[in-house]
């Protein structure tokens, strides 16, 4: 494991202080580099808009490019597991949970009617693909959620400075952010800040050939699992054999 650090990075502490909660599915954070990734790939894309130009759709069956971010790399495994400097959110002064909202979400007769020309008499609420449903929302509710990097501090302000919100359901007001703050520590352990959380807990998806020999056995980790290394995460092609952060 060797990281790569272009000039300019330092390593730093990203907080973000919350309205109220934010919610995600996954028990872990939301990854600072996939924040930075998806800012990127917004911006592309509204760029090809304006230009009138097509950009590259997602897809499940092509390998992604990795996108420039302005930060450092771990080489990781050594080969296709390397990862960006950074870590997943941690919750910082927390308030204990869980807590669960449940959503509820029923099919708009009229609209549907508007939709087809041949509606069926019925279309109905208990069964079948219109059913209507709740769903439960785990939220995580903390004053300030935190990552540590070692990148550009410039350019990443830069990118989140314009992001407002973080999370799922946001348009219904969650993950609202009312600023951000990045500071430097240059003093700092670039490997500690590349991988772990303030608690000293492992912070991020890591091969286990990222963590030095002496930690092996002592750091607290969530266990091994496939889960993706690098943006876009959840893409099959980013899958390998990794350990998780803590939770
Ligand atoms: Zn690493």
């Amino acid at each position: 494991m060797t990281l790569s650090i272009a000039s300019g990075m330092v390593p730093l502490v990203i907080r973000a202080r919350m309205a109220a909660g934010v919610a995600h599915a996954v028990p872990w954070g939301i990854s600072l580099d996939g924040l930075l990734a998806s800012e990127i790939r917004e911006n592309t894309k509204a760029a090809a808009r304006e230009a009138g130009t097509d950009c590259t759709p997602y897809s499940l069956d092509t390998v992604p490019d990795d996108l420039d971010l302005p930060l450092a790399r771990c080489s990781g495994d050594g080969g296709d597991g390397w990862h960006w400097a950074a870590t997943f959110a941690y919750p910082e002064d927390e308030v204990p949970g869980p807590h669960v909202q449940y959503w509820s979400a029923r099919p708009d007769q009229q609209a549907l009617g508007q939709m087809s020309a041949e509606l069926p008499a019925l279309v109905s609420e208990r069964q079948g693909r219109y059913r209507s449903r709740v769903m439960p929302l785990p939220l995580t509710i903390a004053r300030h959620l935190v990552w540590r990097a070692v990148g550009d501090p410039v350019a990443i302000t830069e990118l989140l400075t314009p992001i407002v919100s973080i999370g799922k359901k946001r348009g219904a007001g969650h993950g609202h952010i009312l600023s951000w703050e990045v500071t430097e520590h240059p003093d700092a352990d670039p490997w500690e800040f590349a991988h772990l959380h303030p608690d000293g807990t492992l912070g991020r998806t890591a091969p286990a050939t990222c963590l030095p020999e002496h930690e092996r056995g002592d750091l607290r980790t969530g266990g091994e699992g496939r889960m993706g290394v690098r943006p876009p995460y959840m893409h099959p092609s980013r899958r390998t054999l990794v350990l998780l952060p803590a939770t």
